[in-house]
This record gives structure tokens, C-alpha cells and sequence, in this order.
């Protein structure tokens, strides 16, 4: 097993990625997947949002980049079926001291490289902004997932951040590529649907074809700890990040060719081939 490591990313705030990083991870367990998730945002919404309580958390991302002495194990929480790395405001002043710090964005993917034995997929959920976090992920991740928001601004911020995966590739991170642009949001407006026919005309069969309708189910269950998957299982949220999960496993087939997926009867089939007795 050697994970595939996936950042969700787009440098505009409110575009749902943390919303992705939590329910896709949620989805992949269910379709037998070993899944870390990685909180790279201070705001610690991924964390909150399946259920750990800042306050407790005694080790975080912040350690795993910042302290040598902490092993990679010690800072993953392990949940129910999903595992977190979290993050706490600490990790704005993580960010801060990652300034000036010699090779300090590479570390976070070295740290993350010794757990990709124990997984198959890890998500990283990245900060609204470009700057020394959003570097790390961009260097750890072998592929990118761009959520683009129904709106007006949504396409805009994408140019910066293809140039900047640019920089990445041709310098520290070769592998990097675009696993995927993801509507989301998407609903009845004209502007949702002129949000869909820019990112066709602009990136064709990179867009994803799962759109992430917007879903009040999908808005409330953080509040919950929950993902969607366990606050409204019947949900159009749930429906749409199961479908995204399908089409993520793939396109990572590709760099996972031998492996499978384990089915709740103990077999096991290979990744990415559809099967309709696989578990929702
Ligand atoms: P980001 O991490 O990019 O800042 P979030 O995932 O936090 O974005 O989403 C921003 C807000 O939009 C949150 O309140 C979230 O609950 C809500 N949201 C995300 N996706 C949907 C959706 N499909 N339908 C309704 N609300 C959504
Ligand atoms: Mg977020």
C-alpha cells in the first residue's frame, strides 16, 4: 500500500473545500479505503467538523512540520474508520515561524511520506490563502482537487494558483498534477450554470462530472461533528460525494494499479472497478 496524497485547494475562501476534504474522505471509507485526513487550515475546520474539539487536541500538524521529536504516528487521531491529523489556531503561528526557515515547506510531505504505507488515500485540506502552508501542501500532495463555488468570482484565483502549482512542479514537486476542478454549489441560477460552461470551455475533461449541489444538509452537519454521510445519508450531499468519490478512485487508479478495495464481506475487488454491491 502506498497512498496517493490529494490537496484540496483554490486560495479563494467559502469555495467548499473543507466541506470536500470531510465528506470525501467519509465517502472513500465507505468504498473500503484507508483515509487520513490532514487539517492544514488554523481554523481548524475539518478538525471541528468531524467532531474533535480543539481544547483536546494535545498534538497537531503544527508538531508533525514543526517538531522532529514527534513521530508521524503520535499525531494521528484515529477515528471511526477515518483518521485526522489535526489543526489548531497554533498553526498560524507555525506558519509565521516556517518563514525563513530553510526547506520548511518540504517538510510536511517527508513527515506525511512515512504514513503512506498505512493508507491509501490522504486528503489535505487547505487554508484560503497562498503562502507557506498552501507551499507544503502543494509539495506534499501527488494531485490536486480544485473546488470552484457557483459564483461570479469563482473562476477567478485559478490562474494564480495554476501558476503557482507551476512553480511547484518545476522546481520542488515534479509529480503534481490536477486530479480534478469541482463544481460546487452548483443549483438552478444562470450564474451556476455559466460557472459550469467556463470551467468545461477552460479545462474540458479535467472538470469533474459529479456537481456538488448545493444542500442545506450538507451546511448543517458540521455543526453536528458529522459528515454528511452520517447527519442525512439520503441526501443530495451524500448522493454527490459518493458519485465524486467513484469518479476520485478513477482517476487515481492510475497510480494505484495493483490495489484493492476491501468489501464489508471480507473480499476484496480491485480499486476502481464498479461493483453494486459496494457499500454507500
Ligand atoms: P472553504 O473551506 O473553501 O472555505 P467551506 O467548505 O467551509 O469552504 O464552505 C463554505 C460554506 O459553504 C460553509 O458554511 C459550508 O457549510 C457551505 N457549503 C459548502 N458546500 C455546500 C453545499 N454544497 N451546499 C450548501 N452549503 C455548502
Ligand atoms: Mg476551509
Amino acid at each position: 500500500m502506498s497512498a496517493h496524497i490529494i490537496a484540496v485547494t483554490n486560495q479563494k475562501g467559502g469555495v467548499a473545500k473543507t466541506t470536500t476534504a470531510i465528506n470525501l474522505s467519509q465517502a472513500l471509507v465507505l468504498n473500503g479505503l484507508a483515509v487520513l485526513l490532514v487539517d492544514l487550515d488554523p481554523q481548524g475546520n475539518a478538525t471541528q467538523g468531524i467532531g474533535v474539539e480543539l481544547n483536546t487536541i494535545k498534538l497537531s500538524v503544527a508538531d508533525l512540520i514543526l517538531n522532529k521529536e514527534v513521530s508521524a504516528a503520535e499525531v494521528v487521531y484515529q477515528g471511526d474508520g477515518l483518521d485526522l491529523i489535526p489543526a489548531t489556531p497554533i498553526l498560524a503561528r507555525a506558519e509565521r515561524e516556517m518563514v525563513g526557515m530553510t526547506n520548511s515547506e518540504l517538510r510536511l510531505g517527508h513527515r506525511l511520506n512515512q504514513l503512506r504505507e498505512k493508507y491509501e488515500v490522504v486528503l489535505i485540506d487547505t487554508p484560503p490563502t497562498l503562502g507557506p502552508l498552501m507551499n507544503s501542501a502543494l509539495n506534499a500532495a501527488d494531485s490536486l482537487i480544485v473546488p470552484v463555488d457557483s459564483s461570479y468570482f469563482a473562476m477567478m484565483g485559478i490562474k494564480e494558483l495554476l501558476s503557482e502549482v507551476g512553480e511547484i512542479r518545476q522546481g520542488t514537486n515534479q509529480r503534481l498534477r490536477i486530479l480534478g476542478y469541482l463544481l460546487t454549489m452548483a443549483d438552478q441560477t444562470r450564474i451556476s450554470a455559466e460557472t459550469w460552461d467556463g470551467l468545461i470551455a477552460g479545462f474540458g475533461e479535467a472538470v469533474f462530472e459529479t456537481k456538488i449541489r448545493r444542500s442545506v444538509k450538507l451546511k448543517e452537519a458540521p455543526a453536528y461533528g458529522r459528515t454528511v454521510f452520517h447527519h442525512a445519508p439520503e441526501s443530495a450531499g451524500a448522493e454527490d460525494y459518493s458519485a465524486l468519490a467513484n469518479e476520485v478512485i478513477g482517476r487515481i487508479r492510475v497510480d494505484l494499479p495493483n490495489a484493492e478495495i476491501r468489501l464489508e464481506n471480507g473480499t476484496r475487488r480491485p480499486l476502481g472497478v464498479p461493483n453494486d454491491q459496494a457499500p454507500r
